[in-house]
């Protein structure tokens, strides 16, 4: 039987929902210390520890059979995967948001206004979309503070509490996308593959205890 491999988050938000629901499923492994990859000790597979932004790429190239990554970034990356499971953890939402005072309170008020964000790909549809010409700003981190420096009339950040948004000044008026962590495969591996199956069977039922 051949070892298949899940890519789930190093260190991050997801990455001890991923090793507890993985845990949950029966596996056991390390979680990640030094090592890339943990060999599970009860099931012909092994754990790749990875940024969350190389995950969906990993998988789509086959590098990793399967992947733990929240859908903000697997369609920001625009890889081609088989969505297997939504795991109902890492829950936010992509949104515009504008500082309190700021006169654009809808998606028309935001033409030829400038959007700052980590997510262009993302963005740039959800603006075809819905027929606004802006334009969007490509910012790595700390897009929560990109209208108070003055770079840009909006910004497009994922937002979970709302909390960095309120202590930065800014208000929420549209959702782009509502995300949450997936569990993806590469694409074709899935429906014939036994290791997978028995994966999807033990998770289903750790999901469904949950609710
Ligand atoms: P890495 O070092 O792996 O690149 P990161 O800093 O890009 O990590 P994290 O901040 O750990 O990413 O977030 C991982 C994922 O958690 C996000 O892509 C998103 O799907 C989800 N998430 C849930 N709530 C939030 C939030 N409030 N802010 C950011 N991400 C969130
Ligand atoms: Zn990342």
């Amino acid at each position: 039987m051949k070892t298949l491999k899940i890519a789930i988050q190093k260190s991050g938000r997801l990455n001890e929902k991923s090793v507890d629901i993985l845990s949950k499923c029966g596996l056991s492994f390390e979680n990640y210390k030094s090592s890339l990859i943990s060999p599970v000790q009860n099931f012909p597979l092994e754990i790749l520890f990875l940024r969350d932004d190389d995950i969906p790429e990993y998988v789509q190239d086959g590098i990793a059979d399967l992947g733990i990554v929240g859908e903000n970034v697997i369609e920001e990356t625009g890889a081609d995967v088989t969505y297997l499971h939504r795991l109902g953890f890492g829950k936010c939402t992509l949104k515009i948001a504008v500082p309190n005072h700021s006169e654009i309170n809808s998606l028309n008020d935001l033409e030829g206004k400038s959007i700052a964000t980590s997510y262009p790909n993302i963005l740039k549809k959800f603006l075809n979309k819905n027929q606004v010409q802006a334009d969007v700003r490509v910012i790595s981190g700390s897009v929560e503070i990109s209208t108070n420096l003055g770079l840009s009339d909006a910004i497009c950040d994922i937002v979970s509490t709302g909390g960095t948004l309120k202590s930065n000044g800014l208000k929420p008026f549209a959702d782009v996308l509502s995300s949450e962590a997936i569990l993806i495969a590469k694409n074709g591996i899935a429906d014939e593959n036994e290791q997978v199956q028995e994966l999807l069977l033990r998770l289903r039922s750790v999901l469904r205890a949950k609710e």
